[in-house]
């Protein structure tokens, strides 16, 4: 583990999937320690965790607070065995909790299923991919106990400094960074990766104005105003943006819409299924286990084009076409 900030410790989680690992924060405060993202229900994030107590000398009951940045299984995870464990409050911001009880259930599965199908995805593929993902809830562990929403612009302290909330969206909705406007750190769960983009995804379940790419985007608009020095993030080592970094996450994004807009304006008038123009992007590295991602992806980009009215979406036998307007 690596001392970052003075009372502020990474703890590497090992993860079972192609992005091997999760970041955890463990922090020193007056009153007792916090965890911010306790990592996936695993023996191995058990195992981390006891030898990390072990380390500092501590009691699981030494944990008083469990920050969560984000609903997804590896940020989130651990929180309810951790919660029993140590008795900590769990915190977080209520779009988190309800996202997390809304996804972490049984009837996920059969939403999955029809999503994939929606999108145009080959009815043994949309099998395959949905139980992958169903088994992911054998590595979340629901809260039971006490828990507290954060809201935006709420001040916590953390290791003796005051971080501002600020909540995002784009890869999670609800999503929250921890801002220390003195020092310009960000402890930003994924809001802002430093090799690999945040994976944005759009599932055709949400309202009417749900548009996550365009959240993504005021997102990092928002960061980008803050001039920030020290990213603390949830995946990789801590860095120090440069100038540039933001544009250039956004600049891939647009890049990515062009590429799109390419395509259906070559090929729109073949009725193109979300998943045709998804194999189109992702074909070198789509197979089972990146497909989730690969479509969310490719389904929050569309999203975005069709609000600007660059594209329709047209639905035909339960499958979503895209057409050039
Ligand atoms: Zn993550």
């Amino acid at each position: 583990m690596e001392t970052l900030l003075e009372h502020v410790y990474q703890i590497r989680l090992p993860l079972p999937f192609r992005l091997d690992h999760v970041n955890s924060y463990l922090i020193q405060d007056e009153h007792g320690w916090s965890v911010i993202d306790p990592g996936l229900d695993t023996p191995t994030t058990k195992n981390v965790w006891l030898r990390t107590l072990r380390h500092f000398n501590l009691q699981p009951s030494d944990i008083k607070r469990i920050f969560i940045t984000h609903f997804h299984p590896d940020h989130y995870g651990f929180a309810g065995t951790m919660q029993r464990w140590t008795h900590a409050e769990v915190i977080a911001s209520p779009r988190t909790f309800a996202l997390a009880e809304r996804y972490f259930s049984n009837e996920q599965a059969g939403r999955d299923f029809h999503y994939y199908r929606k999108c145009g995805m080959p009815e043994q593929l949309a099998e395959e991919v949905t139980v992958l993902d169903s088994q992911l809830l054998e590595q979340i562990s629901p809260i039971e106990g006490n828990r507290v929403n954060l809201q935006e612009h709420e001040t916590v302290m953390l290791g003796g400094k005051p971080f501002k909330i600020i909540v995002g969206g784009g890869h999670a909705a609800g999503s929250t960074g921890f801002w220390n406007e003195k020092e310009r750190i960000l402890i930003g769960g994924d809001m802002l990766l430093q090799k690999i983009t945040p994976n944005i995804t759009y599932s055709y379940e949400d309202d009417e104005e749900d548009n996550p790419l365009q959240q993504y985007f005021d997102t990092l608009n928002a960061l980008q105003r803050r001039n920030i020095q020290t990213v603390l993030p949830g995946h990789g080592p801590v860095f120090h943006p440069d100038p540039g970094f933001i544009e250039t996450v956004i600049s891939h994004h647009e890049e990515r819409l062009d590429h799109i807009l390419g395509i259906v304006q070559d090929d729109g008038k073949d009725a193109l299924s979300v998943y045709n123009i998804c194999l189109r992007l992702f074909r070198k590295v789509f197979n089972t286990d990146s497909a989730r991602f690969a479509l969310g992806e490719t389904a929050a980009h569309l999203r975005f084009l069709e609000k600007q009215k660059l594209l329709h979406l047209h639905e035909s036998g339960g499958v979503y076409y895209v057409v050039a307007p």
